[in-house]
């Protein structure tokens, strides 16, 4: 079986983490601030602080930009169920916001209906999603959040997009309009660190308060301590954190995993290009937009099906695509659907008709850098053999 995402490991990778085993350190080591040093050099970023998740990079991102009970975080219905967890774990509230139905992606516009009635003050921080490795368009968002919500800090969830490039060149993980960029490392992702995560900021008291929290809450600085001259062994904590640190092993894994991620966006990029010029005549699918080739870091390649018009449900597509040694994967449910959140705020689907438009043709199929051009091949045939075979179902029907 295909599968729709897997990690590339080599033998550096392996013995990038044996050496980490056998070093003196398996945890808070060298790896760490060699992993954090080249992922702000990749990002163009003054600081990097890396974790054990990409979740727990948000839960340190939103208590950063000083979430708590009584404010409002906004993020995108299209997106994986941390984003919006990270900031329920703090007391505070969700407010969930459309996407535009062919990107899957928060722009300025959704974000603006999300915030029509009077939430503005109360919104600490605003996440947009880069789905499938597409950047949104930050300096509309920005702008948006300027004057809707100025006191919220924006918070950009690039789970999906490490290696992408914004519309102005600069890397995704830099700086230019939000206060933080978080990662996830999750093997499915670009870079695998087993389990892993990263904040990126330039802003040396949102670095502070990131380490932190990653850290029980501990600081060390002299100039923090109510007592400093107590002695080298002394530590204060000033409100509780987590233990949120990632391993030397998985950081050495990042590390050399980093070194190659321009060549594995470069594969994904080019199975893309494979897939919109070979799946781009399809009756009842879209492909993603072209425009975003070059600037999409390709984690998702996601289909857009008219199952409606094709006579064949999801599941049947789905199913028929496996049994040609294809997989495939749904993104994503819209998380103000989950029970918990429709539960608690009363959402319905008529609420995020753009997110809706997205979930119901949504289907990823498989984009990864170790997919050979065999497989790329077997999967535009098999793609193309599923949906011929509906529509000859269909019209013998009719
Ligand atoms: C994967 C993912 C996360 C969570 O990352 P983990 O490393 O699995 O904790 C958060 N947001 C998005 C959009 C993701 O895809």
């Amino acid at each position: 079986m295909i599968p729709y995402g897997r990690q590339s490991i080599d033998e550096a990778d392996i013995e990038a983490v044996a050496a980490a085993l056998r070093s003196d350190w398996l945890t808070q080591g060298p790896a760490i601030e060699a992993f954090e040093a080249s992922l702000a050099q990749h990002c163009r970023s003054r600081y990097a602080v890396a974790c054990n998740s990409g979740t727990a990079a948000l839960h340190m991102a939103y208590a950063a930009a000083g979430v708590g009970p009584g404010s409002v975080v906004v993020v995108p219905t299209n997106t994986f169920l941390a984003t919006a967890n990270a900031a329920i774990y703090l007391g505070a509230e969700v407010r969930f916001c459309d996407v535009d139905s062919e990107t899957g992606l928060m722009t300025s516009a959704t974000l603006a209906a999300a915030l029509r009635t009077d939430i503005g003050r109360r919104v600490r921080a605003v996440a947009p999603v880069h789905f499938a490795g597409q950047p949104c368009e930050m300096a509309a968002i920005s702008e948006t959040v300027q004057r809707l919500c100025p006191r919220a800090t924006l918070i950009e969830d690039a789970s999906h997009a490490i290696g992408g490039v914004h519309r102005d060149g600069s890397p995704v993980g830099s700086l230019g309009h939000s206060s933080m960029v978080t990662f996830s490392f999750h093997p499915v992702k670009h870079i695998a660190a087993g389990e892993g995560g990263a904040v990126t900021t330039d802003c040396p008291d949102l670095q502070k308060r990131l380490s932190s929290f990653r850290c029980h809450g501990m600081t060390k600085q002299t100039n923090e301590l109510r007592r400093p001259t107590e002695g080298p062994w002394y530590y204060e904590m000033h409100a509780p954190g987590f233990n949120y640190r990632i391993p030397e092993m998985s950081c050495a894994l990042a590390s050399s995993q980093l070194k190659k991620l321009d060549r594995f966006v470069a594969r994904r990029r080019e199975i893309a290009d494979h897939y919109l010029h070979e799946l781009a005549d399809i009756p009842g699918v879209s492909l993603p937009p072209a425009n975003v080739l070059k600037t999409s870091a390709w984690h998702l390649f996601c289909l857009h099906v008219d199952f409606h018009a094709l006579g064949r449900t999801r599941i049947e597509v789905m199913e028929s695509l496996a049994g040609t040694g294809i997989g495939t994967q749904v993104h994503y449910y819209p998380v103000s659907l989950q029970p918990f959140y429709a539960d608690r705020y009363g959402h319905t689907a008529a609420q995020f008709p753009g997110a809706m438009n997205h979930y119901e043709r949504a289907l990823s199929i498989p984009v990864f850098p170790a997919m050979t051009d065999g497989e790329v091949k077997q999967v535009i045939s098999s793609i193309r053999h599923t949906f011929a075979g509906a529509q000859v179902a269909r019209s013998i029907a009719a």
